[in-house]
C-alpha cells in the first residue's frame, strides 16, 4: 500500500501502464509486499483478523506464504455476520476518507462493505488502462446507464458531469458525461442516448441489452463506439447485439463492491485479464485446490487496498474458468469465462452439480428472440423465451431432445413465453436461474 498511498488517481495509472508489462517474477514480489502490508495490518487492526491468520506466520513474525491455502476463505455469509469485527480500528490517513457501500439483496445475502478514498482512486486507474488497453478516446462524450440514487436524481440527465478520462499533459479537450436512469423507459434510454451524441455507453446489468434488442426488433439502430458492461457476465448474444443495435464493440470489466475491479476484458479476445496490481485472485476446487486452466472452479478474492475493512480470501460468489494463455501476447493470470454465481448452478436427478451452458445458436431451434432456463425442481427446467413469429407447440416438441442433450440430463422441459428479458432488481440478467 505505501507504494500508491500518497499518488494522485493519474500517478497511478501512470504506474499500472507499467507494471501491466513486469515480468510474473516482479508482479508476484509486488502482490506479496502489498499483501503483506494487508495481513499485518488486519491482523493488527481488525479484530476479526486478530487470530484468524495465525497460520501465515511464525513465531518471529515472518509470513509463511507456503501455508496461504490454511487461510480460511471469508464466505459471504461471514461477511455478513461479522460487519462490524472486520472494521479496521485505524486505518493509515493517507488513504482518506472511509464511505460505506452495501450491495442489493438481489445478489444473495445482503452485506456492507467500508472503502477508503485511496481504493476509489484505484479503481478509477485500473477503468482508465481498461479504457487506455480498448483505445477509447476521452475526448468524446460518455453516457452512463445507472440506477439514480439522490447523487444524481437532484441533477437530471441534462446534467454534464465533464470529463471521464485522466488530466494527461498532450491529450485533446475532455470529454462529457451524462447519467441516465435505468428505470427511464428503454425509449426514453435510446432518444437520450441519440440525442446526446454519446460515443460510449457504460451500463451496470443487461440493460443495454433489453434496449438493443428493443431496437433490433424495430429494425432500428443507434451507433456508438462502445459499450461496457459492469457486473454482469457478457456472452455471444450480448456482443451480437451491441454490435447490431449501436453498431458497437463491447466489453466488459469484472468487478465487485467487495472485490473491486478485478479483472478487465482483453482488447483482441474475449478473455479477461486479472488486475494483479490490486486483487489475488484464485480460482478454488471444492476441495479449495488451485484450478488448472480449464477447470471450472470457485472464485477466491483479496482485494490489497480494503485497508478500512479487509477480507482476505473472500468467496466471491462467481464461478470463473482460467485460459491457458491469451492470443494478445499479454503475461499474466487470465480467465476464459466468468460462468455466472454459484447460487445458479442447476442440479441433476443424481443429486451432482453442473454449470449449465445452452449455447447461443441454438435459438434459431426454438424460434427464440431471448431466453431463460429456470430450474424449478430437480427434474424440470422451464425454458422463458420470447417467440421470434409466433409460438408453436411443434417447434416446442422439437426443442425438447437438443435442449436435454445440451443439458446432458432428461429433464422435463417446459415452456414459457416472455415480453421481456426478466431482470433482478439491480439489473441483472440470469441467463440461468435455480429457483429449487
Ligand atoms: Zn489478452
Amino acid at each position: 500500500m505505501a507504494q500508491t498511498a500518497e499518488a494522485s488517481p493519474q500517478a497511478i495509472y501512470e504506474m499500472l501502464m507499467e507494471s501491466q508489462r513486469w515480468s510474473a517474477d516482479q508482479m508476484l514480489a509486488f502482490q506479496q509486499s502489498q499483501l503483506a502490508q494487508l495481513l499485518r495490518h488486519a491482523r493488527a487492526q481488525v479484530p476479526f483478523y486478530k487470530k484468524r491468520l495465525d497460520c501465515l506466520f511464525s513465531e518471529s513474525g515472518e509470513i509463511l506464504w507456503e501455508k496461504w491455502n490454511e487461510v480460511p476463505v471469508l464466505t459471504r455469509k461471514e461477511l455478513a455476520e461479522n460487519t462490524q469485527a472486520l472494521q479496521a480500528l485505524q486505518i493509515p490517513q493517507s488513504h482518506g476518507n472511509t464511505l460505506v457501500a452495501s450491495t442489493s439483496g438481489s445478489t444473495g445475502l445482503p452485506v456492507s462493505v467500508t472503502h477508503t478514498r485511496l481504493l476509489s482512486d484505484v479503481c478509477r486507474a485500473l477503468d482508465w488502462r481498461a479504457h487506455r488497453n480498448w483505445g477509447f478516446d476521452w475526448s468524446q462524450t460518455l453516457v452512463m446507464w445507472h440506477h439514480y440514487g439522490e447523487k444524481y436524481a437532484s441533477k437530471g440527465p441534462d446534467h454534464d458531469y465533464g470529463p471521464w478520462g485522466p488530466k494527461l499533459v498532450g491529450q485533446p479537450a475532455p470529454g462529457r458525461t451524462f447519467v441516465h436512469n435505468t428505470s427511464f423507459t428503454l425509449d426514453e434510454l435510446t432518444s437520450r442516448l441519440t440525442g446526446s451524441n454519446a460515443k460510449y455507453l457504460f451500463a451496470q446489468g443487461n440493460v443495454p441489452l433489453n434496449v438493443a434488442l428493443n431496437l433490433i426488433a424495430r429494425g432500428r439502430s443507434s451507433p456508438l463506439g462502445a459499450v461496457v458492461a459492469h457486473g454482469v457476465q457478457i456472452d455471444d448474444q450480448f456482443h451480437r447485439a451491441m454490435h447490431d443495435a449501436f453498431c458497437a464493440k463491447s466489453y466488459a470489466l469484472y468487478s465487485s463492491k467487495e472485490g473491486g475491479r478485478m479483472a478487465h476484458m482483453c482488447h483482441a479476445s474475449r478473455n479477461y485479464h486479472v488486475n494483479d496490481e490490486s486483487v489475488f485472485l484464485e480460482i478454488l476446487d471444492d476441495e479449495n485446490q488451485p484450478c488448472e486452466p480449464g477447470k471450472p472452479g470457485r472464485v477466491v478474492v483479496t482485494n490489497f487496498y480494503h485497508s478500512a475493512q479487509p477480507m482476505i480470501r473472500y468467496e466471491q460468489g462467481d464461478v470463473a474458468t482460467w485460459a491457458e494463455t491469451c492470443s494478445c501476447g499479454k503475461q499474466g493470470p487470465v480467465i476464459k469465462s466468468i460462468d455466472g454465481r454459484i447460487y445458479h448452478l442447476f442440479h441433476k436427478r443424481d443429486g451432482s452439480t453442473f454449470a449449465p451452458l445452452v449455447i447461443d445458436s441454438l435459438r434459431a431451434d426454438l424460434d427464440a428472440m431471448f431466453w431463460q432456463f429456470v430450474q424449478i425442481d430437480s427434474g424440470t427446467i422451464l425454458v422463458r423465451y420470447k417467440p421470434m413469429t409466433q409460438r408453436s407447440s411443434a417447434t416446442e416438441n422439437a426443442f425438447i431432445p437438443i435442449l436435454q442433450n445440451a443439458l446432458g440430463d432428461m429433464f422435463d422441459i417446459r415452456f414459457e413465453v416472455i415480453n421481456e428479458l426478466p431482470l433482478t432488481s439491480s439489473g441483472k440478467f440470469l441467463k440461468y436461474m435455480n429457483a429449487i
